[in-house]
C-alpha cells in the first residue's frame, strides 16, 4: 500500500526493483489468473509511490484482477485462536495442538501435511517454550508471527514479490518481533541478516496484509492474507473499484464506478461508513498519512453528516460538525445556534455514544437491538452518526447471516428500512457497486 510523499522518507526500504521488474513478479504471481490483455497497469502515482491504472475506458461492475493470497495466517485475534492454522476450522476443546509440539493449533488432518510440516519443524527448531506446558494453550504472540515464518517457505520469485513490497518502518513491529522470540528458547536473535530479513518482512506483513473473511462449517474466521497487487492500489475514502474476498484466499477486484482509460484504480484501507474523522485518525495510526482526498475536504461530508453530534447547547438540539478539514483536532460548529465547541469535548461526546452503542451490540439480541436504535438512540445519538448507521448495519448482518432465528414481519420491515438508510447514504456517498452495497443487497456472501 502506498501513501503520502510524506511517508516514503519513514520506508524501509525496499530491495531496488524497477517498475518493469515489479510488473514480472506481480505477472508471474497472478499465473493463470493473468488476463491476456489486463485493463490496468502499474505506475507512478501522483497520490503517491506507485498505483494501479487503466489501460482503458473500465464501466461500473467490470472485473478488472483477480489475485490468490501470497501467504495466509492466522490473525491470532481473540477468539480465534483454537482454529486449525492451515484448514481454519474450529478445532476441539482438548487435544487441539499439534502432536509434534510445535505449540500451534492444527486439525488431525492438516497435521502431516507439506504446509504443516515445514512450519512445525521450523517452530520445534526454535524451540517453543509452551511446548512442556500441562495446560494446552495457544500462545497468540507466536501463532502471530507464523505468517512471517511462512514467507520464508515461500519459492524464490514470491520472496522477491514479498522484498519488492513496500514496508513502514516502525518501532512497534520490531517491538512484536522480540515477543515473538521471547516465546522460544531457541529464536536466532543473534543472528543479524535473518533478524533484519524477519524485521523486513513483518513490516510488509504489517503495511501490507488484509484481515480477509474465511468461512468453514458455518462460522467466518478472519485470515491474514498478502494479496500484492490488491495492496499496491492506493487509497481513497470513496474509491472508484472494490475488492472483497472469496473464502480468504482470493482477492476480486471490480470497477465500483466508470473509471476513464488512464484513471488511478482506487480501494479503501478504511470502513466506507466511517465519518470524516475516524477514518482519518485511523489512517495516521495504521497507515501513517493523512488522506487528502475530495470526501476527506468537504465538512458536509456529501451531506451525509456521518460525524454530527447533536448541539451541547442548552435547548438547542441543532447538528454540530467539525468546522475545518484536514486536521485531526477540528473545532466543531452547530448548523442551527452557530455556536462553536472545542474538539475535546465533542471527542468525549462521539466516544460516549461509541461505546454505548458497542456495548449494546455486543450484548443485545436482535429484537432489542432493534428497539434500541429506533426509541433510545435518537435520544443521544443523530440519525446520520455513523455509529448509529453501524448499529443498523449490525442488526443488517445478524438477521441475513447469523443468526437463523425466526422474526416477526415487524422486524424483517425495520431491517429493510436500515437497509434503505444504508444504500441512501452509500449513494451520496457516490459509492456506486462497492462492496458494502453488494453485501447488504446480498449479491456477494
Ligand atoms: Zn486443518
Ligand atoms: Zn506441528
Ligand atoms: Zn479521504
Ligand atoms: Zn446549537
Amino acid at each position: 500500500m502506498n501513501t503520502t510523499a510524506t511517508m516514503l522518507a519513514h520506508m524501509a526500504p525496499c530491495r531496488d526493483t524497477t517498475p518493469e521488474q515489479l510488473a514480472q513478479l506481480i505477472d508471474m504471481h497472478l499465473g493463470e489468473l493473468r488476463e491476456k490483455k489486463p485493463n490496468w497497469t502499474l505506475a507512478a502515482s501522483t497520490v503517491a509511490g506507485r498505483g494501479v491504472f487503466a489501460t482503458r475506458d473500465i464501466v461500473a461492475g467490470e472485473l478488472i484482477f483477480r489475485e490468490r493470497a501470497l501467504v495466509v495466517g492466522p490473525t491470532a485475534r481473540k477468539g480465534q485462536l483454537s482454529t486449525c492454522v492451515c484448514c481454519h476450522r474450529l478445532l476441539p476443546t482438548q487435544g487441539f495442538l499439534c502432536k509434534q509440539r510445535c505449540t500451534l493449533p492444527v486439525c488431525a488432518a492438516c497435521s502431516g501435511s507439506v504446509t504443516h510440516r515445514a512450519e512445525c519443524e521450523h517452530f520445534r527448531r526454535w524451540q517453543p517454550k509452551d511446548a512442556d506446558a500441562e495446560e494446552e494453550q495457544v500462545n497468540p504472540l507466536s501463532l502471530r508471527i507464523l505468517t512471517a515464518v511462512r514467507v520464508f517457505h515461500l519459492g524464490k520469485e514470491q520472496r522477491h514479490l514479498v522484498d519488492a513490497m513496500q514496508a513502514n518502518a516502525e518501532r512497534g513491529f520490531r517491538q512484536e518481533i522480540i515477543k515473538a522470540a521471547q516465546c522460544f528458547r531457541n529464536f536466532p536473535t543473534t543472528d543479524k541478516p535473518f533478524m533484519d530479513q524477519l524485521f523486513r518482512i513483518v513490516g510488509v506483513l504489517n503495511t501490507n496484509a488484509f484481515e480477509a473473511p474465511c468461512r468453514t462449517d458455518g462460522r467466518e474466521t478472519l485470515l491474514r492474507g498478502l494479496f500484492p497487487l490488491t495492496a499496491i492500489m492506493n487509497h481513497e475514502c470513496t474509491p472508484n473499484a472494490s475488492h472483497y474476498f472469496d473464502n480468504g484466499r482470493l482477492a476480486i477486484v471490480r470497477a465500483a464506478r466508470d473509471i476513464p482509460k488512464g484513471g488511478e484504480i482506487t480501494t479503501t484501507y478504511t470502513k466506507i461508513l466511517w465519518g470524516n474523522l475516524t477514518r482519518g485518525i485511523f489512517l495516521k495510526m495504521t497507515k501513517h498519512f493523512m488522506c487528502d482526498c475530495t470526501r476527506c475536504n468537504d465538512n458536509t461530508e456529501n451531506g451525509t453528516y456521518l460525524s454530527a453530534l447533536f448541539c451541547r447547547e442548552q435547548g438547542c438540539r441543532g447538528l454540530v460538525i467539525p468546522v475545518q478539514t484536514r486536521t485531526l483536532q477540528p473545532d466543531w460548529r452547530c448548523l442551527s445556534c452557530e455556536n462553536v465547541f472545542p474538539h475535546s469535548k465533542m471527542a468525549r461526546y462521539q466516544d460516549f455514544a461509541l461505546n454505548t452503542i458497542n456495548n449494546r451490540i455486543n450484548s443485545c439480541s436482535v429484537p432489542d437491538m432493534i428497539h434500541f436504535i429506533n426509541d433510545l438512540c435518537p435520544r443521544f445519538c443523530p440519525p446520520s452518526n455513523y455509529v448509529l448507521i453501524e448499529a443498523k448495519l449490525n442488526v443488517i448482518w445478524r438477521m441475513t447471516r447469523f443468526d437463523t432465528d425466526q422474526y416477526t414481519t415487524e422486524e424483517v420491515a425495520h431491517k429493510d428500512r436500515y437497509r434503505e438508510d444504508i444504500l441512501a447514504i452509500l449513494h451520496k456517498l457516490g459509492a456506486g457497486e462497492c462492496t458494502l452495497k453488494k453485501l447488504i443487497t446480498e449479491e456477494i456472501q
